[in-house]
Parts: structure tokens; C-alpha cells; sequence
């Protein structure tokens, strides 16, 4: 067997799609080729938005695809302690700060931004003073802990200029700045996409990680986790996205383009493996 590991990861915030089952056909497809293994991970951190049923329906829908996997099969929400024990990590070293501002405050900051940051945050233009940062607490406003790219910075030095991953077989750049100060745990979840996904995919010892290129721009702030925290750094595989005739992206609000929804209709699982046979 070939130390290829590779894992699919949905979140269970609705039935899986053909989109979906593209980026499953790829994950396992090439574990087999390699003669190596595609691990299911269930990405169910948000309790607000994912449901048993979607949960469940991920295994029936897999299976009826024809993919197997080994258990146990990690389910995020099994693991919190782990991602806060991560966070605390970042804590220590200064590299997280309180974010207290409303998603519409964080924009208006974004528009205000000197060199046109786009809709990237880049933080604070003054850190909020411990009194104050105490207060806040006090009064029992609520915060996210965001990732701070300029102490990122100064912590790795000339590293993080250095940072590289392999992109579909080439040397990329890693550019976190691309994402600015992204949100590494919010009050109630205790942790993010960020910071779970990666955390896993070294715990779990993933060597490829494939999934859509959507995803692209997270690889950039994954990489940097990657620095900081010692962790393995896998290959990254992006693959191109499937849309439907008009060229628009699947997703979970499609109801007609669940796999439930096709098998209901008699489609079978070989037809819809084979429409992805051009997918790279
Ligand atoms: N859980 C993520 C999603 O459903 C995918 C994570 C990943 O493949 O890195 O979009």
C-alpha cells in the first residue's frame, strides 16, 4: 500500500450535490489509482446549520456512488477541544486578536481602507487597549478571534514571504494577505473552517488534498497555519468546477441537482460518474 492519503470532507448543511460527488469521484478515483486511501470526514463544526439527516444522508449517498472508506470516520464536532487547544496555541504566541465588530463594521473599515484592499480586512487600524478589550467582555458583546497577518509576520520573518505549496503540480506562492485577518473562531462555534480543516488534515496525516477551486484562496491562509504550527504541508489538487447548462455553479439550494433527487428520478450512479470523466 502507498502512503497516499487523500480525504473527502463535506459539510452535512444539506444533501450533496453532483458538484459534490465530482470532487468525491476525483478524491477517491485517485486514491485507488495510487493504491492508497480517501478518508470521510464530516465537517459539522457550525451546530446552527448542520442537521443528523444531511449526516446520514452523506453515507447512503456515497455508498449508493459506489465509494467505500475506513472508519472511524471523523466528525468535527467530536473534536472541539482539539481546535481549541489549537486556538489557545495562537493565543499564546500573540497571533490571534478579539474582533468585536459587526460583519457590517468590518465593511465599512474595508471601504475605508487606504490602498483599495478590495474586500479583504486587514485588522484594526489601532488595537483595541486592554481596558477596553476588558470592558467589552464585561458588557457581554460578543467576538470573533481573528488570525493577525502582521503578527504572522513578524513571527515568521523572512519565512512568510517564503512560504510555497504545491498547486497541480507547481510551486505556488503562498499569499495570505490575498484573504487578510480571516476568523479562526467565532464565539459560539470555537474554532472555523481554518482552523478545523487544517488541523485535521495533519492529524490525519493527509498527503493530497483534493477539492475545488473555490477553495484555492483558503490554501493560501492553510499554508500559513501550516508555518506556524509545525504541521505537515500536503499537495494541493484544484480542480475545475462543474456547472450546469448555463454555465452556473451547483449548489446546495439546487434542489434538483441532489443525488437524492437523481436516484429518485432513475438516474444511476454509473451515468453520473461518467459526465465527470473531463473533469481536471
Ligand atoms: N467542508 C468543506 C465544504 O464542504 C470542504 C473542505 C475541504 O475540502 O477542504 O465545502
Amino acid at each position: 500500500m502507498s502512503n497516499f492519503i487523500t480525504r473527502f470532507a463535506p459539510s452535512p448543511t444539506g444533501y450533496l450535490h453532483k458538484g459534490h460527488a465530482a470532487s468525491a469521484s476525483l478524491a477517491f478515483g485517485w486514491a485507488q489509482m495510487r493504491g492508497g486511501v480517501c478518508l470521510l470526514r464530516i465537517e459539522d463544526i457550525d451546530s446552527q446549520r448542520c442537521r443528523p439527516p444531511f449526516e446520514q444522508a452523506i453515507y447512503e449517498d456515497l455508498h449508493w456512488l459506489g465509494f467505500r472508506w475506513p472508519d472511524p470516520v471523523l466528525r468535527q464536532s467530536e473534536h472541539l477541544g482539539d481546535y481549541r487547544k489549537t486556538l489557545r496555541h495562537l493565543r499564546d504566541k500573540g497571533l490571534v486578536y478579539r474582533c468585536f465588530k459587526t460583519r457590517k463594521q468590518v465593511l465599512e473599515d474595508i471601504a475605508r481602507a487606504p490602498h483599495g484592499a478590495g474586500s479583504v480586512y486587514h485588522g484594526p487600524r489601532r488595537p483595541l487597549g486592554n481596558e477596553a478589550e476588558q470592558s467589552l467582555i464585561t458588557s457581554g458583546k460578543t467576538y470573533a478571534w481573528r488570525l493577525s497577518l502582521k503578527a504572522c509576520r513578524e513571527h515568521l520573518g523572512s519565512a512568510y514571504e517564503g512560504l510555497v505549496f504545491t498547486n497541480n503540480g507547481r510551486k505556488t506562492q503562498a499569499n495570505p494577505d490575498a484573504l487578510g485577518d480571516v476568523i479562526l473562531a467565532r464565539k459560539d462555534v470555537g474554532t472555523s473552517y481554518h482552523l478545523a480543516c487544517t488541523h485535521d488534515d495533519a492529524k490525519q496525516n493527509i498527503t493530497d488534498i483534493i477539492r475545488g477551486t473555490d477553495l484555492l484562496a483558503s490554501t493560501h491562509i492553510h499554508r500559513l497555519l501550516q508555518e506556524i504550527m509545525g504541521w505537515p504541508v500536503p499537495n494541493y489538487h484544484h480542480h475545475g468546477l462543474l456547472t450546469d447548462r448555463d454555465g452556473k455553479r451547483f449548489a446546495k439550494r439546487d434542489q434538483a441537482q441532489t443525488l437524492r433527487a437523481l436516484r429518485q428520478a432513475g438516474e444511476t450512479p454509473q451515468n453520473i460518474l461518467a459526465s465527470f470523466a473531463g473533469l481536471r
